[in-house]
């Protein structure tokens, strides 16, 4: 099997012996004579999975069944831009919400649907280059929303933000996983999969359950929190498959020794192609300008001479690295590294850096 350097965005890159493991199960799972893809969600086979991922996800992320719940949901994390306020959110209401970028924003567009959106900060004037240092929350606010790391533009939280009193809603579509984090500071948190944590058709939602019950009911029953807590997420037919990829993913970052082991990895990995870039200033451009809100998944730059990033793209490719080109908004260079993505492709990368800007400077 072929494997090059997958530096996408997302749908990004799993683990090969993931990818092993669901080829079986697409053959046959736990000597059923059945794929995983013709399953019964209703069955005895499908429901071992199922709530296997469910009660892993929780024990990746350190938290507790008793407080919290975790939710398999369609729709993307786009529709919980939605589904949040429409749960949490009335018109007369307030809610806060950080503007830390473009996927940050498309929040805010759908929670003004539903009420009154405070944008508490905003880094929107230099371009998202980085993360506001001061913000100001509204007391009355019904939660606070942010997104722990902005795939676009490439920076990340360092740290989760103090809200005190006010419950916190994250996107955490792009790093979750990636940090070992307390994910307790969490009343509600989503993330598409598609990115470090499986294929995309699946949403992970983790709840604390005391939050959930404040969930308003005049919600279509489809798009109630309630609803798929009290289910389990199985009110109706699940996304099995990559409910059943989300598994192998948790089983696999238990196996690399969990969120610690996994941080301490990405931390590498990064340094390696930051530390490279910081070296040829006249050449690299950095796209974050604070140190500590570079991200450890998304890596943004552009050549300081943009007619570079074409040949740079094209020397890229020649060598079996993929994805570079940065998000069509905003242009230049971006190498996702998430979890799955090996520290030989961070150094291949950083090799290319050097060896890039001592022929072009
Ligand atoms: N939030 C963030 C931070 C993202 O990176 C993305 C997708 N790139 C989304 C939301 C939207 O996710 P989806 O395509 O699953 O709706």
């Amino acid at each position: 099997m072929k494997r090059i350097y997958n530096f996408s965005a997302g749908p990004a890159i799993l683990p090969v012996e993931v990818l092993e493991e669901a080829s079986q199960g697409i053959l046959e799972i736990h000597g059923s004579g059945m794929s995983i893809l013709e399953v019964s969600h209703r069955g005895k086979d499908y429901e071992a999975i199922h709530f296997d991922a469910k009660e892993r996800l929780l024990r990746v992320l350190g938290l507790s069944s008793d407080e919290y719940t975790a939710l398999f949901l369609g729709g993307g994390a786009s529709l919980q831009f939605a589904m949040a306020p429409m749960n949490f959110l009335r018109t007369g209401q307030t809610a806060d919400y950080i503007n830390t970028g473009e996927w940050a924003a498309k929040a805010i567009k759908e929670a003004k649907r539903f009420g009154t959106v405070n944008v508490a900060a905003t880094s929107e004037e230099t371009k998202f280059s980085s993360i506001p240092k001061s913000y100001s929350l509204n007391s009355e606010a019904q939660y606070v929303h942010i997104t722990t790391n902005n795939t676009i533009e490439g920076t990340e939280w360092s740290a989760i933000p103090a809200t005190p009193g006010t419950p916190l809603i994250a996107d955490a579509s792009s790093d979750i996983f990636a940090r070992n984090l307390d994910y307790s500071r969490f009343d509600l948190l989503y993330a598409g999969a598609q990115k470090n944590a499986g294929p995309a058709g699946v949403t992970l939602v983790v709840a604390r359950k005391a939050y959930l019950e404040k969930a308003h009911d005049d919600v279509p029953a489809i798009l109630s929190y309630k609803t798929h807590a009290k289910s389990d997420s199985l009110y109706n037919t699940p996304p099995a498959f990559a409910i059943y990829v989300v598994g192998l993913v948790l089983k696999w970052i238990e196996g690399q020794g969990g969120l610690a082991a996994i941080e301490t990895r990405n931390r590498e990995k990064a340094a390696l192609v930051y530390n490279s870039l910081d070296e040829y200033p006249d050449v690299y451009d950095p796209a974050v300008t604070e140190k500590a809100d570079r991200s450890l998944m998304n890596l943004t730059f552009r050549l300081r001479n943009a007619d570079l990033e074409k040949p740079f793209l094209a020397g890229a490719q020649e060598r079996e690295m993929d994805g570079l080109k940065g998000h069509r908004n905003v242009g230049g260079i971006r190498a996702s590294i998430y979890n799955a993505f090996p520290v030989e492709g961070c150094r291949a990368l950083a090799d290319y850096l050097h060896e890039f800007a001592d022929t072009h400077r």
